[in-house]
């Protein structure tokens, strides 16, 4: 999903979230395959751990 219902919950907050260093709009995902929408989400969303 390209953009978030929640503004709280989107994949640059999600658990599995994986930060690329070349582009701030699109990462990785630990369960995905290829990049995802930092303001996307899924239903597999979870809150980081800090
Ligand atoms: S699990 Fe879903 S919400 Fe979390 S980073 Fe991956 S695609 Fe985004």
């Amino acid at each position: 999903m390209k953009q978030s219902p929640s503004p709280e919950s989107h994949c640059s907050n999600c658990q599995l979230w994986l930060p690329k260093k070349d582009s701030k709009d699109c990462g990785n995902c630990q369960i995905f395959k290829g990049p995802v929408y930092a303001q996307g989400y899924c239903t597999y969303w979870a809150p980081q751990m800090i």
